[in-house]
């Protein structure tokens, strides 16, 4: 099948071509992100391939679909970003990647938060200039701590997995579902409202949905314990910028570390280094030193790599051959065979 892969960088070059050697699809790799202005490149491409911050909103869905694209191949877990009730109205089938490798989110989460609390890009920084005072550089013991983990899907629940039975923390849990397996070890599940006002580090796994967007927000922040560490690998949105900077700049907040931010599809994934960054929200979380920042790359592991091109080809040929699709993702929620090309 003739795939237009959008927001190709040297990485997805190299693991689809790799993969697609079991496939044979006819691999076409386009730089630009897909929006209203890129929409035409895959003209006469029965699929595309996208990642996290390319926009598929009712606008691009027509275009594609009348360019004769049939699937849309989202080569990540979350889609938030594809308008599903437009994708379904259109004919378009949504699959996507739920389970590449949680491992490699979870252990960049649990490497996030010990960067953060016990200051270890600060110390890098200063070692290298010969700076080997260690003021300020003070951390805490993970040991006996209280951890809230929002949302125990299958990122959540390693992280709460390593935190309990490796560190040996308190670990609350908040999610619509209860996995028995964690309430096993020890993990205990309790409203959301109370996992945030009793925890002294949040570490969010929840899908961005309309009801978790700004879950973190000036009010919860109010509620929260005093000197709340919050680390942030699932999706930008959970958290309202405004009110984690006011948060940081009235001590609440006692450090964050985020690997997804609200508005980073206008900045993530590219080298910027020569740019004017005219987005001030995300310049003011920059100059505090409690708050560490990485630029989405939790997924970004061999691993991980692979499988996430593994599976994406794999569902378009079982799209091209009209099978049914595992990882289709709908409005409702659910699988539908594809339609034949
Ligand atoms: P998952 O679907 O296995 O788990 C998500 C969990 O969130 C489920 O248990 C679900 O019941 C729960 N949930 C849904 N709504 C909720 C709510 N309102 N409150 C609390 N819990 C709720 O997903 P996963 O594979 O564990 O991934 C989690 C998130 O991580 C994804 O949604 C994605 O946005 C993000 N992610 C980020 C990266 C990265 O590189 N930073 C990579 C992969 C995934």
């Amino acid at each position: 099948m003739k795939i237009a892969v959008y927001a190709t960088k040297p990485y997805d070059r190299h693991f689809l071509s790799a993969a697609n050697a079991g496939f044979g699809h006819a691999l076409i790799f386009l730089e630009p992100r897909l929006d209203r202005h890129t929409a035409l490149l895959a003209k006469e491409c029965p699929a595309v391939c996208v990642f996290v911050n390319d926009q598929l909103d009712r606008t691009v869905l027509e275009m594609l679909a009348a360019g004769g694209t049939r699937f849309i191949a989202l080569r990540c877990a979350g889609f938030n970003n594809v308008d599903l009730v437009a994708a379904q109205e259109l004919g378009l089938s949504v699959v996507r990647v739920p389970a590449y490798s949680p491992h490699a989110v979870a252990e960049f989460t649990i490497g996030l938060l010990l960067a953060l609390d016990r200051n270890i890009a600060r110390a890098w920084a200063r070692v290298r200039e010969n700076n080997f005072a260690l003021d300020g550089l003070i951390g805490r013991n993970l040991y006996g701590r209280t951890v809230g983990v929002v949302g125990t899907g299958r990122i959540g629940a390693l992280v709460a997995r390593t935190l309990k039975a490796g560190f040996g923390c308190e670990v609350l849990a908040s999610d619509i579902l209860v996995d028995p397996a964690l309430e096993a070890i020890g993990v205990r599940y309790v409203p959301r409202e109370e996992l945030l006002s009793t925890s002294e580090i949040v570490t969010l796994h929840c899908p961005l949905t309309p009801e978790t967007r700004h879950m973190i927000d000036a009010e919860m922040i109010a509620a929260a314990r005093p000197g709340l560490l919050i680390v942030n690998t699932s999706r930008g949105a959970l958290i309202d910028t405004r009110a984690l900077i006011n948060g940081l700049k009235s001590r609440s907040i006692g450090g964050v570390a985020l690997d997804v931010y609200e508005q980073e599809a206008d900045l993530f994934f590219e080298d910027l280094s020569n740019e004017i960054i005219e987005d001030d929200d995300f310049q003011r979380l920059l100059t505090f030193p409690n708050v560490l920042v990485t630029g989405h790359q939790a997924f970004l592991t061999e691993e991980a790599l692979d499988s996430i091109a593994m599976t994406t080809l794999q569902s378009l040929a079982d799209a091209e051959a009209g099978h049914i699709l595992v990882n289709a993702v709908t409005a409702g929620g659910v699988i539908r065979p594809a339609a034949p090309l």
